[in-house]
Order: structure tokens, then sequence, then C-alpha cells
């Protein structure tokens, strides 16, 4: 298995999914990081560690999926990390570790079963990251050594 994954990179900007206004904002990754996933990284769900530059390191959920924007030829990497900032940080560094699997992608019939769906994998990212194995991963020099 290829978890725990490291990888950061810079914020750039989506194509406006609405994530925001959701109150579910995620911050994509460039490609250049998106490029460097390995081929057996499932689409999906995922839960781990983030922090922004140089901040503090918080709870983060990630969805890997196939970016419509191009086709879906090429994947996309969007992490919600479950802090409340004061503002936006495109171009900033992400960096972050995927820690474990949620769940594969899907449709939903509506917004509330969409928005529903990912409030409960925010608790499940919130719960599972409590296990002494994954919280030890919080204090990992990947987020203390300056990039
Ligand atoms: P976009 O389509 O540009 O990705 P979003 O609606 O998904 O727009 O908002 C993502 C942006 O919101 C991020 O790039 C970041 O600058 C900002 N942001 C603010 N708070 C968060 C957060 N808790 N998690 C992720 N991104 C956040
Ligand atoms: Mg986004």
């Amino acid at each position: 298995k290829s978890l725990p994954y490291f990888c950061r990179g810079e914020v750039i900007r989506g194509f406006g999914r609405g994530s925001k206004e959701l109150g579910i904002p995620t911050a994509n990754f460039s490609d250049s990081v998106v490029d460097h996933l390995p081929a057996d990284v499932a689409t999906g769900i995922y839960y781990g560690w983030a922090c922004v530059g140089n901040g503090d390191v918080y709870k983060m959920v990630m969805s890997i999926g196939w970016n419509p924007y191009y086709k879906n030829t090429k994947k996309s990497m969007e992490t919600h990390v479950i802090h409340t900032f004061k503002e936006d940080f495109y171009g900033d560094i992400l960096s972050v570790v995927m820690v474990g699997y949620i769940r594969p992608e899907r449709t939903y019939d509506s917004l509330e079963a969409l928005i529903a769906a990912i409030n409960s994998d925010i608790e499940e990212a919130k719960l599972k990251l409590e296990l002494p194995e994954h919280l030890k991963l919080k204090e990992d020099n990947f987020f203390t050594s300056t990039a």
C-alpha cells in the first residue's frame, strides 16, 4: 500500500465547483503534485493531516477524482482542511499526509445528500485521526522542516 503518502505543493484556483458556497472549501493542488501521485493511489476520499505554509497542522479530508476540466483524463486532488481560516491561501504551499482511505467517489441525488456525505467523511476523519498511530504523523518532521 502507498499510505501514508506525503506531498506538498502550490494551492491553485479551481474552476468554481462552488465548494465554498457549500461551506466546504477545497484547496486544489497544482498539476505537479497530481502528476507525481502513484498510479495505484485509488480515486476516492482520504483523511489525513495538512498544513498551510509554516502554519499549524490540522486534520483534513481529501478528494481524489477525475477532473472534468481536462475531460476526465487527469486527476485532481482537493483538500478540505478542518479548520476555519481568516483568509484564502491561493498560491501558498500546502503540505499533506494522506493517512487512510474512507470511500470511493460516488454521485448524489441531491446537494443535501452530497453535503451530508461530506460531513460524515469529516466526522470519520476526526475520529480515525485520534488513533495513536495516526496522531504521531501529525508530529512528523515533514511538517516542521522548511521546504
Ligand atoms: P476553488 O474552486 O478555487 O478550489 P473553493 O470554493 O473550493 O474554490 O475554495 C478553495 C479555497 O478556499 C482554497 O484554495 C483556499 O484558498 C480557501 N480556503 C479557506 N478555508 C479553507 C479550508 N478550511 N480548507 C481548504 N481551503 C480553504
Ligand atoms: Mg476547490
